[in-house]
């Protein structure tokens, strides 16, 4: 290395309880500043293979611990993520791109939660019994862990979304390979540093890192793991389901939205516009339930759009460790142009960009010019059927148009591929029901946004994914139910 330049952070596979290196590395980037900062494993067959035998190893014992064991296990492993929350959290925040100040008020506490909330559900499962008298028959269902679970994730929530997995996976029982996205890696790795001291046994969580064409498509083949918890993209979602199905694999899909947020005449606009434009732009955009078409009832379009303008241009961005800031960096370079791409689109189509991306000027320090940075953007007078009001962008670009009846927005909302979540702002009780059962969604939050009950349901409809997670259902998931009939 030389002289005056930073040492690179480099990242080994987890297999077995030990910290393996590869044989080749990919870069990862710093999107503050557009810097390669870290290495990450390029791993591919060979290290599946190794994960899969460890993981093979270990499930015999880790399966035969009692749920309250397993549960002590979880505990303490959220212990350890809690009390390193600021180290985890500053992670996060430079490898994600995210603020600081959301990393550590969102991400890493949700991560150490799933495991304390997995920890508790797993000792509260019962099984089902009935009888049949006339036959001197009762009947009754055992559930057993499934095997070894593969699990995959993206990189927008990257510790809480791999932990939503690892969570309940093992305290059902199973062991697990889990591989996260290649663009964020690092705190999956200083996840694992701190397994053996919570009592993990070895093999029982693998972390093995690379793309999702090498390692990713290793271990959703592999033969030997008969079940694959997967968040991330449709388009990669369709690949998984086809290289599942000679196999047979179970499968949990959570995958993108195109999230309406419906706003009726009678709607408090002091609490829905700062809710919307966090809804909108919190995290970048970068999270699958945030809004990306607001539909607002006529009377109010007006009055609503220009306040929500005024309330955009506040959000602001900054660099992910300044306390100020509202929005950090977006995840790299080509999902930059991307997210870009679609407003010169809009542009082309004739449609308004009110503040934003073209329009607002970004100041930012020399050193994070070639960060990945962009300003929250309001598009408008757009038509439903522009790319920008039908596809996901993933990124903090908005579109608001106006509608006239609770008919037609339901209608309109529908009319995407996907179905993941939506949000209804009105103070007219019987309204608020009537819309939220009408619409496609797998979650209808009304009067808010991003409340979550972690014991209900998550997931989507149509496009957005198949399966639900969440306490029972992730449990129903990670294990196999068989039903055992008994003549007395
Ligand atoms: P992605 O599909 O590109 O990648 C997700 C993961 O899959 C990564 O770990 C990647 O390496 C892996 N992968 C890629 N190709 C693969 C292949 N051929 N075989 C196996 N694995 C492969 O998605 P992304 O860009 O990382 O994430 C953004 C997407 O995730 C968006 O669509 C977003 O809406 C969605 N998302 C959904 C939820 C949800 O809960 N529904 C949550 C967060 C993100």
């Amino acid at each position: 290395m030389a002289a005056g330049r930073k040492e690179l952070l480099m990242l080994e596979n987890f297999i077995g309880g030990k910290f393996l290196p590869c044989s080749s590395y990919i870069d990862s980037y710093d999107p503050s500043t557009g810097e390669v900062y870290c290495k990450v494993p390029n791993s591919g067959k060979e290290e599946i293979e190794a994960a899969v035998e460890a993981a093979r190893e270990a499930f015999p014992a880790w399966s035969s611990q009692s749920p309250q064991e397993r549960s002590v296990v979880l505990n303490r492993l959220a212990d350890l993520l809690e009390q390193s929350l600021e180290e985890l959290a500053q992670a996060e925040s430079k490898d994600q791109g995210k603020t600081l100040t959301l990393a550590r008020t969102m991400d890493i506490p949700r991560a150490a939660q799933n495991f304390r909330f997995f920890a508790s559900s797993i000792v509260h499962h019962t099984s089902e019994c009935t009888q049949m008298d006339h036959l001197s028959c009762m009947h009754y269902t055992v559930r057993t862990p499934v095997g070894i679970a593969g699990l995959i994730s993206p990189w927008n929530l990257p510790l809480y979304l791999l932990t939503w997995k690892i969570a309940p996976a093992i305290a059902a029982g199973n062991t697990v390979i889990a591989k996260p996205s290649e663009l964020t890696s690092v705190t999956a790795w200083m996840l694992c540093k701190l397994l053996d001291k919570a009592g993990v046994p070895p093999g029982v969580i693998n972390i093995v890192f690379g793309t999702g064409p090498r390692v990713g498509e290793a271990l959703v083949s592999h033969p030997e793991v008969p079940v694959i918890s997967f968040t991330g993209s449709q388009p990669t979602a369709e690949r998984i389901t086809q290289l599942s199905a000679p196999h047979c694999k179970k499968l949990s899909l959570e995958l993108g939205g195109k999230n309406p947020a419906i706003i009726f005449e009678d709607a408090n606009l002091e609490e829905c516009i700062p809710a919307t434009v966090r809804s909108s732009f919190a995290n970048q955009g970068e999270i699958c339930l945030c809004t990306s078409r607001i539909f607002v009832q006529r009377r109010i379009y007006n009055e609503f759009l220009k306040r929500f303008v005024e309330a955009t241009r506040k959000w602001k961005v900054g660099m992910p460790s300044d306390p100020s800031a509202s929005m950090g960096a977006l995840i790299s370079k080509a999902h930059l142009e991307k997210v870009r791409s679609y407003v010169m689109k809009a542009r082309a189509e004739g449609a308004q960009i009110l503040c934003g991306e073209g329009v607002d000027q970004l100041s930012l320090p020399v050193r994070n010019q070639a960060g990945y940075f962009m300003l929250p953007t309001v598009i408008t007078d757009v038509k439903d059927e522009s790319c920008c009001m039908k596809e996901e962008i993933f990124g903090p670009v908005t579109c608001v148009v106006p509608f006239d009846s609770e008919e037609e927005v339901i209608k309109r909302a529908n009319s995407v591929k996907y179905g993941l979540a939506a949000t209804v702002w009105s103070s007219n009780v019987g309204r608020i029901h009537r819309v939220a059962k009408k619409l496609q969604a797998g979650l209808v939050w009304t009067n808010c946004w991003l409340i979550r009950e972690l014991n209900l349901p998550f997931g989507g409809m149509k496009s957005s994914g198949i399966g639900r997670e969440g306490a029972k259902d992730s449990y129903d998931f990670f294990t196999e139910v068989k039903t055992i009939t008994v003549k007395h």
